[in-house]
């Protein structure tokens, strides 16, 4: 088949569980179309983590990634236990893949839905949030994992959020996340949204909080478009989106970067379905979509696209959107990539034709240059082990401590005020923070002075905040009850 596009080196990952026989399918099926592609084949995933590689990648596959910088790659299994480091965060945090991609359509009347009509991208924060991976049991009884949202990682991925929707025609975007509770993180990644909203007056705006959100596009998806959000809420609501359109092995998904991107399905190594020629290919031949647009290919992904919508609309089915009634023949995963490969050239009839005609340019974000800010530093939050629940003698434990410099200012269990004036059916943990603040600055060498006599004083210390004051603003939140 004539193709005028330069060939573009990609890495392969064949995977486990069905992987193997979904990518052989939407390999044979992007070919077939005339993607100009020079394959290099790493192998990842169970077989390396069971060799004792902790991370289930070698080093020459990460040369291979930075190399060829796209990567098409199938899902792998991840070992339970034994300390095994899931694959997919690694290579997402290590390459900087930060804007994570998943369109979810339905495809009514040809895969059975309650939602007729959906057309969702989530736009998913990749990199940070709690999957930063930063956890420490403190106490017998505490668990912490660290939630961290930065003013870049935010940046990003709303501006991305926002160039998506303009480059892909899209009308309105609107931001999830937990503000009204997270106030200092979530609030942050909501701020960045209406910052950056702003230099898009073309496009509609909105915020939900994510639980009445969540709610609301479950219930009605046909009044969303493009929604960006956090790494943890985007994970999983972009699994609800999928699967409400009619089943999670529809979707596609992009991992983009700066420099490498990884396209993916959305779904896992179902390793129960292994083998048998069982199924779905169209997740990952849909990852393998974005991947050919992005790499300049737009017019063989407009042409696998259309022709896998006309196989849908054909009746040809694997066994996951099989209906009665309506599907017309019941086929695996071979039989099903030979049917796309037979519909190429042709467009749907009923289902909407996509088209990547305009080259859809890479999408590149410029970050606004840091504004410097006035950092105070006003008193600390000492987390202390203590089994002994009583919070009044406790807290009149930590009043001794004479110190000029500071002032007892709370002691709080779980984040709720304790002491003083705690109330008696607050239930304590054997975790602690007792809040001593400063009416000025206070250097790092009072706060260690303060530390010792804590220490001193008997109290077990399990870790250190600072309270911040950033030009003139407290950057820290209050106590419950405080
Ligand atoms: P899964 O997505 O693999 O499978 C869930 C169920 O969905 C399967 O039992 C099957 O009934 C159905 N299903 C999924 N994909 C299908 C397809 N293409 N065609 C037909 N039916 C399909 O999720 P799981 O069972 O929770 O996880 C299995 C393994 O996959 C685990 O080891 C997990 O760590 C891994 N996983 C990998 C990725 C990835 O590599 N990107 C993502 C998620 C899970």
């Amino acid at each position: 088949m004539a193709n005028t596009s330069p060939q573009v080196p990609i890495t392969v990952a064949y995977g486990d569980g069905i992987g193997p026989e979904i990518m052989q399918a939407t390999l044979d099926i992007i070919q077939a179309a005339g993607a100009n592609l020079a394959i290099e084949v790493i192998e990842i995933g169970e077989k390396v983590y069971l060799s004792g590689n902790t991370a289930g990648i070698a080093p020459e596959a990460w040369e291979s990634l930075r190399r060829t910088k796209v990567f098409l790659k199938a899902p792998i299994t991840t070992p339970q236990g034994g300390g095994f480091k899931s694959l997919n965060v690694t290579t997402r945090k290590m390459l900087g893949l930060y804007a994570n991609i998943r369109p979810c359509v339905s495809y009514n009347p040809f895969v059975a839905t309650k939602h007729p009509i959906m057309d969702v991208v989530i736009v998913r924060e990749n990199e940070e949030d709690l999957y930063a991976g930063i956890e420490h049991q403190q106490t017998p009884e505490v668990i912490q994992c660290l939630k961290l949202i930065t003013r870049p990682g935010s940046e990003k991925i709303v501006r991305y959020a926002f160039e998506y929707a303009r480059q892909y025609g899209r009308k309105k975007v609107t931001c999830f996340t937990k503000d009204n509770i997270m106030k200092q993180t979530d609030g942050l990644f909501h701020k960045v949204f209406d910052e950056i909203g702003e230099e898009y007056p073309d496009l509609e705006k909105e915020h939900w909080i994510v639980d009445i959100g969540a709610a609301k596009l479950a219930d009605t998806p046909e009044n969303f478009d493009v929604i960006v959000m956090p790494n943890l809420y985007g994970d999983i609501l972009s699994d609800v989106a999928a699967q409400i359109t009619g089943s999670v092995g529809l979707a596609g998904s992009a991992n983009i970067g700066a420099e490498v991107s990884m396209f993916e399905a959305i779904h896992g190594s179902a390793p129960r379905r292994a083998g048998q020629n069982l199924a779905n290919p169209s997740g990952l031949l849909l990852g393998a979509v974005q991947m050919l647009v992005h790499i300049g290919q737009g017019d063989i992904a407009e042409k696998v696209h259309n022709a896998w919508l006309a196989t849908l609309e054909s009746g040809v089915h694997t066994y996951d959107i099989f209906q009665e009634g309506v599907s017309k023949q019941k086929v695996g995963t071979k039989e099903f990539a030979q049917a796309v490969i037979a519909h190429l050239g042709k467009v749907p009839a009923q289902l909407k034709a996509v088209s990547y005609a305009k080259a859809h340019e890479t999408i590149r974000v410029t970050l606004k240059p840091a504004v410097p800010v006035k950092m105070e530093t006003v008193g600390v939050d000492v987390f202390l082990y203590c089994d002994d629940r009583n919070a009044q003698k406790f807290g009149e434990r930590l009043e001794k401590i004479q110190n000029a410099d500071f002032h007892l200012y709370m002691v709080t269990n779980r984040g709720v005020k304790v002491y003083p004036g705690g109330m008696s059916e607050t239930f304590c943990t054997d975790h602690w923070r007792a809040r001593f603040k400063s009416d000025n600055h206070v250097s790092y060498q009072q706060i260690i002075n303060l530390l010792q006599q804590v220490h001193d004083a008997d109290f077990q210390i399990i870790k250190t905040e600072n309270l911040c004051r950033f030009d003139g603003v407290d950057v820290f939140s209050a106590g419950q009850g405080a």
